[in-house]
């Protein structure tokens, strides 16, 4: 578990105008704190600076105090749960939850595997449904097991980049209560991009509003909705 914090962020693409403009958020251990915003906006930039794919340009990131902006992905130990899955076809669950800890060589041995991998199925409830391939899942399913391999890989923080955009209106609801559930069940520190307004006031204890690049507000959804 983690806390992260932004201070003063600044990520400039060549010499445009800035994608994210000085930028400062605390995000506490366990806290669930949503990005939300227009397109373009500077969401997923600011999630990808963070997760450490791409380069800071000015101001520092904190991870537990410590500053990680010249760490490379693999030494910020943060799970990351992308808009498409990103589930390998040909690969069963059991497997595509695996993945993470296969690429990490030589660090965890067979029985560690399947020890993380059975238990995180269990907390998904997709013990029956490890032998399967991704094809033959529903889009809940699909979405909890790269879920799965956010939880196997044990991470201080779980970044979630759009991850419902794809499903339809009934599919998105019931995966919004089942991430919000999961995080809480878990007390893992999350970072949630979206640009969907009930998403950012349902989902999280903070929402942060982004508008061209810069913070506008950040405050409880309860605060946001009793705004005049
Ligand atoms: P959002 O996730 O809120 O839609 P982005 O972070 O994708 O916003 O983009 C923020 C701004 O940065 C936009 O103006 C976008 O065009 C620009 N941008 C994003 N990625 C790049 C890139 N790789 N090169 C140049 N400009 C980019
Ligand atoms: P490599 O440099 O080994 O070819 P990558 O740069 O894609 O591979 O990733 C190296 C490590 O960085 C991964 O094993 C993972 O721990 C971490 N990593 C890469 N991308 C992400 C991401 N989107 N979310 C979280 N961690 C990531």
């Amino acid at each position: 578990m983690a806390s992260i914090t932004l201070n003063h962020l600044v990520k400039k693409y060549g010499d445009g105008f800035p994608a994210v403009n000085d930028v400062s958020i605390d995000i506490a251990d366990g806290e669930f704190i949503i990005l939300v915003g227009p397109s373009g906006c500077g969401k997923s930039t600011l999630l990808r600076m963070i997760v450490g794919l791409e380069d800071i340009t000015d101001g520092d990131l904190l991870i537990n105090g410590t500053r990680v902006n010249d760490k490379a992905p693999r030494d910020r130990n943060l799970a990351m749960v992308f808009q498409n899955y990103a589930l390998y076809p040909h690969l069963t669950v059991y497997e595509n939850i695996a993945f993470p800890l296969r690429l990490a060589k030589g660090k965890h041995s067979d029985e560690e595997v399947d020890r993380l991998v059975t238990e995180a199925a269990a907390t998904l409830e997709l013990t029956d449904h490890l032998q399967r391939k991704p094809a033959n899942l529903s889009g809940g399913q699909r979405q909890r097991v790269a879920m799965g391999r956010a939880i196997v890989r044990q991470a201080d923080a779980f970044l979630f980049d759009e991850p419902l955009s794809n499903l339809d209106a009934k599919l998105r609801g019931q995966m919004r209560s089942e991430i919000s559930q999961m995080q809480r069940r878990l007390g893992v520190t999350s970072v949630y991009v979206t640009h969907d307004q009930t998403e950012a006031m349902t989902l999280g204890d903070r929402v942060a509003v982004l508008k061209k690049g810069e913070l506008q507000q950040i405050a409880s959804p309860r605060e946001l909705y009793e705004q005049p």
